[in-house]
């Protein structure tokens, strides 16, 4: 981060601080370790990011039920840790009586809080299973267990990539909602505008439930320019160009990474958005570092 920004930042950072704990909350997303090694160092990463206190860690879900055990089992460690946790459920490939047993499961751990997903039908698989749509997930889940979930559903400010068209993407978020979502976090965008812009016209819709932006931390190039294609998120030329100059100088990525991101989390700060969803890709300098940029220096 610049000099003069950080000189700027350093008289907002009492106000920021004491925003982001009363009302604007951070959380952080996981991915289910696949090895050992992985679990201990994910465990090291939450002690880590537990420190700012977050109100919750979020865990993946493979599509189809690829990673269930390995969803539930880091949730357990995350609720050894101390804190609270909320799993992904990914409908897709899916039957009622499999949503049904692991929602009875999460019900059994003291699980209140789902990011309820759609997901992506795994290449080479023909069976969509028993639900089409996220929408359809909410609802069953609604009717299965009442108010017992606080449900996340996936918000999309560039729109999905699948989407007919924008309207139509809108139209489609404002169901989920209709059939009982809580909050929506959004997949990670970059485009400060397209944020603002999805937020209004959800309100203009008369969707008037919190809308967490994804944050994306930028650690890695070639790696988030492929997730990026997948998913649809648009990384503007400015910001393109300057990583791929940046070519193997890793230290020179994670620094205009740091402050692009920070830059972003502040503007959405000040904007007024309900908290920040880190994709934290099991690593806790990055989502640390803007944190502490943005006047959360936890405990
Ligand atoms: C915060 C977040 C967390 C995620 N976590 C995971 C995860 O843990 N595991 C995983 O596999 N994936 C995850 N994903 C990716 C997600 O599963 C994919 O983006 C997937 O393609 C869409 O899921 P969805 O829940 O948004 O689907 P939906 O809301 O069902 O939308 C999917 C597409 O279908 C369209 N659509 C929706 N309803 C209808 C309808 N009734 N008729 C016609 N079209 C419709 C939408 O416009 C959209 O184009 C996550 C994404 C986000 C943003």
């Amino acid at each position: 981060m610049c000099r003069l920004r950080v000189l700027i930042n350093l008289t907002t950072i009492v106000t920021n601080n004491m925003a982001l704990e009363q009302d604007q909350p951070i959380s952080f997303e996981f991915f289910p370790p696949k090895t050992q090694e992985g679990r201990e160092k994910l465990l090291t990463v939450i002690q880590q990011l537990g420190k700012i206190n977050p109100a919750y860690f979020s865990v993946t879900f493979g599509a189809g039920g690829s990673t269930q055990q390995g969803t539930i089992d880091t949730v357990l460690d995350i609720q050894r840790e101390g804190y609270s946790a909320a799993p992904h459920l990914s409908c897709v490939g899916s039957t009622q009586q499999n949503i049904r047993e692991i929602l009875a499961n999460y019900k059994t751990h003291g699980i209140d809080r789902i990011v309820a997903l759609r997901g992506d039908i795994p290449s080479g698989t023909l069976d969509a299973g028993e639900f089409r749509y996220a929408n359809e997930l909410v609802a069953f889940i609604r009717q299965q267990t009442g108010d017992h979930f606080h449900i996340e559903v996936a918000a999309y400010p560039e729109f999905h990539p699948q989407a007919r068209s924008a309207q139509a993407d809108m139209a489609n978020f404002k169901q989920k909602v209709e059939a009982g979502a809580n909050s929506a976090i959004t997949q990670y965008f970059f485009n400060f505008e397209a944020y603002i812009r999805f937020v209004e016209d959800c309100d203009k819709m008369g969707v008037v439930v919190p809308i967490v932006p994804g944050i994306m931390p930028i650690t890695n190039y070639s790696q988030l320019a492929r997730f990026s294609d997948m998913c649809g998120a648009e990384i503007p030329r400015w910001i393109r160009k300057r990583l791929e100059g940046y070519a193997d100088d890793r230290a020179s990525i994670k620094a205009f990474g740091t402050d692009v991101i920070s830059e972003l989390c502040q503007s959405l700060l000040d904007y007024g958005c309900p908290g920040l969803h880190f994709y934290s890709m099991n690593q806790a300098e990055a989502s640390l570092e803007i944190c502490r940029n943005l006047g959360v220096q936890g405990t």
